[in-house]
């Protein structure tokens, strides 16, 4: 998006706003199918939690994609975008065995990350095929709270515990029709993750009746200027090659999976906000703005770094500010950054928006979530309305008091 359009989201929606460009959405999705074109089954599940809307979930399945759900609620999210129960898988943690019996009742995909519910599905519903997501104990991912393949991670089944896991299948006589793993977000190198997709292959050998190998994501996107990121070409075309040699070997032409979520909106996405006040102090300029880690709290929870910009003058001269939010507590959005010289009333936009943003927004300070737009064919289409006070009492029961 230009920054004129930018500026145009923001007068006719107001701010906080979220916006996406959908253009940017496809070109990420063709980026990924043309890096794995050698492989004849490739399935891209789109990993809902990144940003759940379902005009974006709409958009995303006419690009071809599937989903990759995490909750019941992600599952009736994509079937009301319209997207069918066979291009969703459910990849839960820990959740209640009725969870898993829901989905399985809607036809989904569903994808086992423990022994002892491998155990109770198998037993109860030996017919539907599964797939199992094992931990292959590779230490990949960005940081701790995003790295979910090392050994003390709660996700997967280890792969130490596979004979277990062969021992079930032969009790129930299940089904398993695809192995899975997700080593963790923010992979920077390609060799890691090779080897990781190394375990899969030799887990998967032990399984006859495969279907599928889904390899999850983790990708990492650039955050600014020269920031490095998965090299997706290189890794789509040394992965191919093995996971076509695989086949080969297993005597059958698989489908390979991925369930790209940050890769695919992350860039897509804006965050546009309103500067309230310019503060300054002893030691450093504020720029406050109209927002706060109640509708973005990435850069408090994960220490992301968003890249911000001046849309209402860009070319002025730059000056370092800390961005900060109107939350009664400390929520600074980046400190000590250069922007082009922000005066009070500017639209201040936050770059790699997409995901993980409005998805993790919440109400604290009773404030209204933002608006979402959609970004599409030059046109800014409103997916979410800006929430009004009645969202906010909607569920809240005023008791009488004597
Ligand atoms: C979160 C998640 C993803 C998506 O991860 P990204 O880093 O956003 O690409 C994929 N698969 C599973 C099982 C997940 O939990």
């Amino acid at each position: 998006m230009k920054n004129k359009d930018l500026l145009q989201v923001a007068q006719e929606y107001g701010c906080p706003t979220y916006v996406y460009d959908a253009e940017k959405i496809a070109s990420q999705y063709k980026r990924l199918t043309a890096a794995f074109k050698d492989v004849e089954n490739l399935k891209i599940k789109y990993a809902v939690k990144a940003l759940s809307n379902i005009s974006v979930l709409k958009y995303i399945y006419s690009l071809g994609g599937g989903l990759d759900t995490v909750s019941l609620q992600e599952i009736q999210l994509g079937l009301e975008a319209g997207v069918p129960a066979n291009k969703i898988i459910f990849t839960p943690n820990g959740v209640a065995f009725s969870e898993l019996e829901a989905a399985a009742e809607l036809g989904v995909q569903i994808n086992i990350d423990s022994l002892s519910m491998l155990e109770k599905f198998g037993s109860k519903y030996p017919e539907t095929p599964v797939c199992v997501r094992i931990n292959p104990h590779i230490m990949a991912g960005g940081n701790r709270k995003i790295s979910v393949g090392h050994i003390d991670s709660k996700f997967g089944i280890s792969i130490h515990q596979i004979p277990h896991v062969l021992r079930i299948v032969e009790n129930t006589n299940m089904h398993i029709n695809g192995i899975h793993m997700h080593t963790g977000s923010d992979i920077l190198d390609v060799e890691v993750f090779l080897q990781a997709a190394e375990i899969l292959f030799s887990t998967a050998s032990k399984f006859k009746n495969l279907e599928f190998l889904d390899f999850g994501s983790g990708f990492k996107v650039p955050y600014h200027e020269n920031d490095i990121e998965t090299n997706i070409e290189e890794l789509g075309k040394k992965l191919s090659k093995r996971f076509n040699a695989f086949c080969k070997n297993y005597g059958k032409s698989i489908s390979l999976s991925f369930e790209p979520g940050k890769f695919l909106v992350s860039q897509s996405g804006y965050f546009l906000t309103k500067v309230n006040a310019i503060k300054q102090t002893t030691s450093t300029v504020f720029a406050q703005v109209d927002s706060g880690f109640n509708h973005l709290i990435r850069p408090m929870f994960y220490g992301a770094e968003h890249e911000i910009i001046n849309i209402s003058h860009p070319t002025k001269h730059k000056r370092f500010y800390s961005v900060v939010g109107y939350i009664c507590e400390t929520d600074t959005f980046a400190s000590n950054k250069q922007i082009a010289e922000i005066s009070e009333d500017d639209i201040l936009a936050f770059k790699n928006a997409g995901a993980y943003c409005f998805s993790m927004a919440s109400n604290y300070n009773s404030r209204f979530k933002p608006a979402e737009v959609l970004w599409y064919k030059n046109k800014a289409l409103l997916i979410r309305k800006r929430e009004i006070f009645k969202d906010l009492i909607s569920n809240q029961i005023s008791i009488d008091l004597e």
